[in-house]
């Protein structure tokens, strides 16, 4: 009891330790139990796996996913390899079926783990795919550098193999709809991840992820590139946004202005 008052008074004048953030922490704005974040800093942790590194992009990973394809296809013959792959196959059959979105809304994260497990299963995706993305994001987060810990590789293992069974399905008319199923946070993600990198890192090791690093370098370097020109770009179009804005110019004429801006300048 003594603890948790200390601990409760302290928390009063507590701000977020998020670097740059400055807000106080749940605990002393009375929104949640966080004594060390604020807010919106745990929810975009339950979506990331990070409290400030946001999530890694699909044209982000594609080079450490080539590389990780290249690494896999010279290693093909190894019989680990070969077991590895045919663990997690079994593991994606295993998992039962995968029930509707609309189902799984109350369930438990571990039950909404093996539906996303069982979906990768139905959607065909080989074991050696899991390989390959976990060989992928551990090569992108080591890139990064240190960010926390294991939690945001896990996460992000998850959301890119989650990728690979549901992805915007494309309605007859051509147009994209709303995914059919949300987009996961929290506990699922973790779960999910943790569960295909435990299988796959045993190929995914150290070793063979400093050399999908090597091999990716050339590549991932020239991505850099264009995304840093990419965000630059983007800052850009903010900053003119901004200008409008401050001149008076309505909303729709500004949204009209930012989508012809953002042609311009090739973000999509
Ligand atoms: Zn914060």
């Amino acid at each position: 009891v003594a603890v948790g008052n200390r601990a409760r008074t302290r928390g009063e004048h507590e701000t977020c330790r998020t670097p740059g953030c400055g807000r106080p922490t749940q605990r002393s704005a009375g929104q949640g139990l966080s004594e060390l974040y604020c807010k919106a800093h745990v929810e975009f942790h339950r979506r990331h796996g990070s409290y400030w590194h946001p999530s890694l992009r699909a044209a982000e990973l594609q080079p450490y996913r080539k590389a990780a394809r290249r690494w896999l296809r010279a290693h093909r013959s190894d019989e680990l390899l070969a077991s590895v792959a045919e663990s997690l196959g079994r593991m994606m059959a295993g998992a039962g079926e995968p029930s509707s979105a609309y189902d799984l809304r109350h369930e438990l994260p571990a039950e909404k783990a093996r539906v996303a497990i069982a979906r990768l299963g139905k959607a065909g995706v080989p074991g050696i795919r899991l390989i390959e993305i976990t060989m992928a994001v551990s090569a992108r987060v080591n890139d990064l550098g240190p960010i926390g810990d294991h939690e945001f590789l896990k996460v992000q293992i998850a959301k890119a193999s989650h990728r690979l069974a549901s992805g915007t399905h494309r309605s007859t008319s051509g147009f994209p709809m709303r995914p059919k199923y949300p987009h996961s946070a929290g506990k699922v993600l973790r779960i999910l991840g943790h569960c295909i990198w435990d299988v796959a890192a045993i190929v995914a090791n150290a070793n063979a992820v400093d050399e999908v690093i090597a091999l990716a370098k050339p590549e991932a370097e020239k991505a850099a590139k264009v995304e840093e020109q990419r965000r630059a770009n983007l800052a850009l179009v903010t900053r003119e946004i901004k200008r409008l804005e401050r001149m008076g110019i309505g909303p729709a004429s500004l949204e009209r202005q930012r989508a012809q801006l953002k042609r311009q300048y090739g973000i999509k």
